[in-house]
């Protein structure tokens, strides 16, 4: 354990890959660790989307890597890997932030759960779940040979009990959990003690994968699902992509040393309060 408690939660100078940060709370995490020191790898698929959120970074004072990869293709994240070690020669944090949802595998007035493509449900169990795992396998085997490392997986607060509609992304999300437990102890026995891996479960954050289920496109108003979530949240409120940095900090550093194969929910009391 580190000495100081100033130094409990510091990130200077590790190494930190997070996939799907050019996406809005990951790119917020991606802001955050280089603003406190680390050497950030801003991982997605998306060459815009990557490279806007390190240009964000690199104006606000920092700096940070643009990789371009997909978390379902073993062999560009193979090459992100090389990349990484050929710049650093490590690496410490791995967040796995890339996933989502998708409408087609959401149930609605259109479509019901007994007409989901199947297609559409592969495309979301596959993007949360083995684009959770494929990662843990490739950069997790350079911390296994370094015998340190960190990884937190992005889970989703419906993943402890379902949310109406959202079938496969429930699932994903739910499995994730359980991946997170199941990693943590196999890192840890056959390893190291020091690979610690863990998980956060957002709530509801206002982004571009949700926000068709939250606000009426056309006036922007609240759905009545975004209207029932705000008042089922004891908070009063959406989270915003700064909620999720406290927790982020507490996992990637010394400070949650002895914390292993656990899942954070940040979001407002919502999967606390029964409704009544
Ligand atoms: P977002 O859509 O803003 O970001 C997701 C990013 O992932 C995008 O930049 C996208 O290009 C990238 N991506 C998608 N598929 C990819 C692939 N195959 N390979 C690499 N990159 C890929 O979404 P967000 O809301 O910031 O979500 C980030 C994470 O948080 C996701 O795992 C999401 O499921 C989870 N989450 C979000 C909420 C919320 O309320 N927004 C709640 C709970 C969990």
């Amino acid at each position: 354990m580190t000495e100081s408690t100033g130094d409990l939660f510091s990130v200077a100078g590790k190494v930190a890959v997070l996939t799907g940060a050019g996406g809005v709370l990951v790119g917020r995490m991606a802001l955050e660790l280089s603003r406190r020191g680390a050497e950030v790898v801003v991982v997605d698929r998306v060459v815009e989307a990557a490279h806007k959120v390190v240009s964000e970074i690199q104006a606000s004072g920092g700096d940070a890597m643009a990789v371009i990869a997909d978390v379902l293709d073993r062999s560009s994240l193979v090459d992100a890997l090389g990349c990484v070690q050929e710049t650093f020669g490590r690496l410490d944090i791995l967040v796995n932030g890339a996933g989502g949802n998708r409408k087609e595998a959401t149930t609605s007035p259109d479509l019901s759960f007994f007409d989901i493509p199947l297609d559409a449900l592969r495309f979301v169990l596959d993007l949360n779940l083995l684009g959770t795992i494929l990662p843990c396998q490739v950069f997790g085997r350079l911390m296994a040979e370094q015998k340190s490392g960190v990884i937190v997986n992005i889970s989703s607060m419906n993943s402890f009990r379902p949310l109406t509609r959202i079938v496969g992304y429930s699932a994903a999300k739910a499995a994730i959990n359980n991946f997170t437990q199941w990693l943590a102890v196999h890192m840890a026995q056959n390893y190291s003690p020091h690979i610690r891996v863990n998980a956060i479960a957002p709530g509801f954050f206002e982004t571009n994968q949700n926000r068709y289920l939250l606000r009426d496109e056309a006036t922007g108003q609240l759905t009545s699902r975004g209207a029932q979530i705000i008042s089922h949240t004891p908070m009063g409120r959406f989270g915003q992509p700064e909620d999720l940095i406290g927790t982020l900090l507490w996992l990637v550093s010394p400070a949650s040393e002895f914390v292993t194969g656990v899942v954070i929910p940040v979001d407002g009391g919502f999967s606390a309060y029964s409704g009544v």
